[in-house]
């Protein structure tokens, strides 16, 4: 074999040895594509997946998931992800549509899977922001979900492990990671749980009422003692009646509510005219349905010691 011939049969081998090994290697090795529907569960993911995920979102920081509408950007993004990533109980109603006119027909991880759902109370007269395209009628919203289920650290564990299991299952290679990372991170959960509850005990329980622009707390009330009350329903989507604001004032007035919030994702003038009308005080700001641009609530975590500090300052102003 003359020396030419040689050289490039073992180019050829050299390629093929690239082809064979190299390359599937590296496919296997790349973060796997995770598309969060907003930034609450982003964040969740980032942390479970490590450097196992490349993990981006459609509703970002101070971001309205209740009335976000999908740009065709959006579908590109879903259209390319490897594994999809939504919190479910009818919070983003979008999803559905957008997965379906994305072409999307990889796994889609219901976070919330598992969690025991609050129910819209009995005789509740907010009318419901939901999706009215999806032909939801009015008498079909009681009884429906509080989509807030993250709200509550223990609910937080259960989108933890849900997230866990679909890493591992998209990932085996990293399971060993992934699990560790869930383990540390759940006993962060419980370490925060630990701090909500001691924060809120140094308010007394008669002063333990707060008003909060939507109700997105119902889930934080009832797991850590609270009663919030709202102008708003479980979405962002309806406005508050005038009767649903002169209720609320004489609520505030009888049940001498002081402390009142703004959302980081909502609109303040109503809130506003509430304190102002009621004889309240604006609290501050809480973070309800989306983490922060800036960094006081910029993860789950720090989402949940900002509330319980300002609920507790406010609480204890009165
Ligand atoms: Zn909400």
């Amino acid at each position: 074999m003359n020396q030419p011939l040689r050289f490039l049969l073992r180019a050829l081998a050299a390629l093929l040895a690239f082809v064979f090994f190299f390359l599937p290697a590296q496919a296997a090795e790349a973060p796997l594509k995770v598309v969060a529907s907003f930034s609450i569960l982003a964040d969740m993911v980032k942390v479970v997946g490590g450097d196992a995920v490349s993990v981006s979102m459609l509703v970002g920081p101070d971001g309205d998931a209740h009335v976000f509408e999908p740009r065709p950007a959006d579908a590109r993004r879903v259209a390319s992800a490897d594994l999809v990533v939504m919190n479910g109980l009818d919070f983003e109603g979008w999803m559905t549509r957008l997965i379906r006119s994305a072409g999307y027909r990889g796994k889609v991880v219901i976070a919330s899977q598992g969690v025991k759902p609050r129910l819209m109370a009995e005789g509740h007269d907010h009318s419901h922001g939901h999706d009215h395209a999806q032909g939801h009628g009015a008498d079909e919203a009681h009884g429906e979900a509080d989509p807030h289920a993250w709200q509550d650290l223990a609910n937080g564990i259960i989108y933890i492990e849900n997230l866990r299991a679909a890493l591992v299952a998209a990932r085996p290679a990293h399971a060993v990671a992934i699990n560790a990372r869930a383990a540390a991170y759940t006993a962060r959960l419980r370490e925060t749980d630990a701090f909500v509850r001691e924060t809120l005990a140094r308010v007394p329980e008669a002063q333990r009422r707060v008003i909060t622009s939507h109700d997105a707390f119902g889930y934080f009330g009832a797991a850590y003692g609270l009663e919030l009350l709202s102008p708003q329903g479980r979405s962002t989507g309806s406005e508050a009646s005038a009767a649903d604001v002169a209720r609320l004032i004489r609520q505030m007035k009888a049940r001498e509510v002081r402390a009142v919030f703004v959302e980081n994702i909502s609109n303040p003038r109503m809130i506003e005219r509430i304190a102002r009308e009621g004889g309240g005080v604006i609290g501050g700001r809480l973070y309800s349905d989306a983490l922060s641009a800036g960094p006081e609530a910029d993860s789950y975590l720090k989402m949940f010691r900002h509330n319980a500090t300002e609920l507790a300052r406010a609480m204890l102003a009165r």
